[in-house]
C-alpha cells in the first residue's frame, strides 16, 4: 500500500544527496546552490535509457522513477557497479521508487525538469485498467507542471493502440506542442529513446514497430 512509499512532503524536503553522493559531498547551507535533477524517466524499468544518457549529458542529474521495488534495486546496483568500473562517471544517474500517478509534484519544483521520458509504458489493454496508464489528462497536468517551458516530453511505444491513446491526450493538452519529426534528428537524446531501453531492444529483436512522438512544453499564456 501507499505506506511503504517514501516521499517528501514537498520538493525542498527531498534529500537527493544519497542518490548523487558525488554532487553533494560538501554540505551546503544554501539549498538553491545545490545541483537539481533535470531529467526524469518515468517507469524506467531496468534503466537502459539513463545508462545511455549519462555520458551524453555528464553534468545533468537524471532520475529513473519506477514502481517495482525489484527493478529499482536492480538499477541502483547496476549504477553502483558502473561507478566502480568507471570512477567519476555515472554519478549523475539514480533510481527511485515512486508511483508516478501519486507523488510527482512532491519531488520536483514547478519547471524544474527539462526532459521527461515515458518509454514503452505498460499498455494496460483492458478498459478497466486504462486508469493505470501513465499518460492521461491528469498526468499531463502534472508533467506540464514539473517541466519547464521549452522542455521536452518524449513518448515512444510499440503498441499502436497505446500510441493513439497517448497522442490523443497530448494533442488535446494546451501546454504541449508536437515537435516535427525533422527537428528530432538533431536531438542527441532521441537515438537513446528509440534504441537503448531494455523494452525497446526487445521490440527490435521481435521486429516490432516503434511509434515516437515528442512534445515541447510551451509557455502558459495565462502566465505571460
Ligand atoms: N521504460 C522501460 C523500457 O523502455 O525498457 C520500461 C518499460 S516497462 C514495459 C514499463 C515500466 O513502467 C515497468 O517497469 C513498470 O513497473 C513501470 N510503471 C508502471 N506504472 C508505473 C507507475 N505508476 N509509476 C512508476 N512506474 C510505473
Amino acid at each position: 500500500s501507499d505506506m511503504i512509499f517514501e516521499y517528501p512532503e514537498r520538493p525542498s524536503t527531498q534529500d537527493w544527496s544519497k542518490h548523487y553522493p558525488a554532487y553533494f559531498r560538501a554540505p551546503s547551507s544554501d539549498k538553491d546552490q545545490l545541483a537539481k535533477v533535470e531529467f526524469a524517466d518515468i517507469g524506467c524499468g531496468y534503466g537502459g535509457l539513463l545508462v545511455a544518457l549519462a555520458p551524453l549529458y555528464p553534468n545533468t542529474l537524471m532520475v529513473g522513477m519506477e514502481i517495482r521495488t525489484k527493478l529499482v534495486n536492480y538499477l541502483q546496483k547496476r549504477i553502483e557497479a558502473l561507478r566502480r568500473l568507471a570512477p567519476g562517471h555515472y554519478e549523475n544517474i539514480a533510481s527511485m521508487r515512486i508511483n508516478c500517478q501519486k507523488y510527482l509534484p512532491n519531488f520536483f519544483d514547478k519547471g524544474q525538469l527539462s526532459k521527461i521520458f515515458v518509454l514503452f509504458a505498460d499498455p494496460h489493454f483492458k478498459r478497466r485498467k486504462h486508469k493505470a496508464r501513465i499518460i492521461s489528462s491528469t498526468m499531463l497536468a502534472e508533467y506540464a507542471y514539473v517541466l519547464r517551458p521549452g522542455g521536452v516530453f518524449y513518448m515512444i511505444t510499440d503498441v499502436k493502440d497505446l500510441f493513439d491513446w497517448n497522442q490523443k491526450y497530448l494533442e488535446a493538452f494546451p501546454l504541449f506542442e508536437r515537435i516535427p519529426d525533422a527537428e528530432l534528428e538533431s536531438d542527441p537524446a532521441v537515438p537513446c529513446v528509440v534504441n537503448s531501453t531494455e523494452e525497446g531492444k526487445k521490440v527490435a529483436r521481435n521486429k516490432g514497430s516503434k511509434h515516437l512522438a515528442c512534445y515541447r512544453r510551451i509557455e502558459d499564456p495565462a502566465e505571460s
